[in-house]
This record gives structure tokens, C-alpha cells and sequence, in this order.
């Protein structure tokens, strides 16, 4: 099997999500003792979303891609990154780390596809449903176009995802402002959700939500055993 490398710990809550679908996928697929054979990088989260907050983006990209290029000399074949915000840097980290960066939005996209939907509601970070890098992305290479909560649905998608998902903490109240961005946006033509967040399949699961929902997680993690066993 191939090594993976994961930049994780962004958060260490959905890590712990990735760690486990990694390692299962490769026993379904191999059986008996098979276990996915993994590097993991999982810093400090909190200067990590201080640094988000400031926009200090380009010591972030000093940070991953050097965390990338640590990885691929202690024998990463390919990087995992465990965040869809964190892709806005993903070609920067691939090119210094110089191995492929399995892309979340392409694993996303493609299932997209595969189910016939077109027009998902895209929950997130700010800088995930604000910035071109995923939507575009989208667009580009699937033809998906992903809509966004509105302004003030926004604010409290993300501030859910900090204050609470990331911290392991899961409300009912925050449960019941996802569901009804989703439903406002249904009204409107919406055909599937995107759980474009790691930590969002904590707190929504397709019991909560009418139209079909596609957890980042999962899938990216799917993306990750397919290519450990290729
Ligand atoms: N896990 C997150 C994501 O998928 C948010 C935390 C972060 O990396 O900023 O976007």
C-alpha cells in the first residue's frame, strides 16, 4: 500500500473522524489485520485559526507547506488535507511538498456528479462559502453550482463551526440553524447539501435534512483509501 500523509489536527475533532474512515476503509477493502498506513501531522490548532481570523494567509502557507515537505521526507506518497478550508492553499502546499494533494473538492464533486446533483446548498467556514477557491473550483472541472446561505446564515455557520464542532461541543439549537439555512434554500431550487465543513457531519446527519447530503469527510476519506490501495 501507498503512504498517506495527513495534515490534520485542523481540527483534532474531525482528525480523529479521518483517522478512523481511513483505517476501516482499508480493512473493508483488504480484510483480516489491513490497516491504512498513515503519517499524521496535528499542530496547535488555536494559532492556526488565529492566524484565519487575521487573514495572515501566507504564514499559513509557510506553516503547511512545510509541515507537507516534512511529511514527504519522513515517506508521504500523497497528502491528505484534513480541512476544506485549508484548500485554498492547496497548490501552494503541493508544489513545495512536491506529491500530489488528494483535493477535497474533486473527491466532492465527482460524487456530485455521480449522483446527478448540480445545485448544492454549500454549509462551511466563511472562507469556504465567501472565497472563489472551492466554488470555482466546482464550477470548472464538474459544472456544480454551489449556492451560499445568505449573510446572516453564514455568520452562524461559522461561528458554530469555531465556538462549538471544533471544540466537541454539539447543540440542538445549532442543529436547527444549519436545517433551516438548508430549508430556506430549498424553496429556492437547491438539489443537495454539501457538509463543506470536516467537523459538520458531528452535528448533521441525512436523518436531518430532506434533500441528500454529501459529507466532505467521508468522502475524502473514500478519495484517500482508493489511493492507498491503487
Ligand atoms: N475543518 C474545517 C474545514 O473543513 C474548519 C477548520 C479549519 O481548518 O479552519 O473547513
Amino acid at each position: 500500500m501507498r503512504v498517506l500523509g495527513l495534515l490534520g489536527g485542523m481540527s483534532w475533532e474531525s482528525t480523529a473522524i479521518y483517522y478512523r474512515l481511513l483505517n476501516e476503509g482499508v480493512r473493508a477493502r483488504k480484510g483480516g489485520l489491513h490497516s491504512a498506513p498513515l503519517l499524521l501531522w496535528s499542530p496547535d490548532f488555536a494559532p492556526i485559526a488565529e492566524r484565519q481570523r487575521e487573514d495572515d494567509w501566507s504564514a499559513l502557507t509557510e506553516q503547511l507547506s512545510r509541515a507537507g515537505q516534512h511529511l514527504k521526507r519522513s515517506g508521504a506518497e500523497a497528502l491528505l488535507i484534513c480541512s476544506n478550508t485549508m484548500h485554498c492553499l492547496h497548490e501552494a502546499i503541493e508544489q513545495a511538498a512536491e506529491i500530489p494533494a488528494l483535493h477535497i473538492a474533486d473527491a466532492t464533486g465527482e460524487a456530485l456528479q455521480r449522483a446527478g446533483c448540480k445545485h448544492p446548498v454549500l454549509l462551511a467556514t466563511r472562507f469556504t462559502m465567501e472565497r472563489e477557491f472551492y466554488t470555482k473550483r466546482l464550477r470548472d472541472l464538474f459544472g456544480i453550482t454551489a449556492r451560499i446561505p445568505d449573510g446572516d446564515a453564514r455568520i452562524g455557520i461559522h461561528r458554530i463551526i469555531y465556538e462549538e464542532l471544533c471544540r466537541g461541543i454539539i447543540r440542538d439549537e445549532s442543529r436547527e440553524h444549519y436545517r433551516n439555512a438548508v430549508r430556506r434554500m430549498q424553496t429556492e431550487g437547491a438539489d443537495s447539501v454539501i457538509l463543506g465543513c470536516t467537523e459538520i457531519a458531528m452535528l448533521i446527519s441525512q436523518d436531518d435534512i430532506d434533500l441528500p447530503i454529501f459529507d466532505t469527510t467521508a468522502i475524502h476519506a473514500d478519495m484517500g483509501v482508493y489511493w492507498m490501495l491503487d
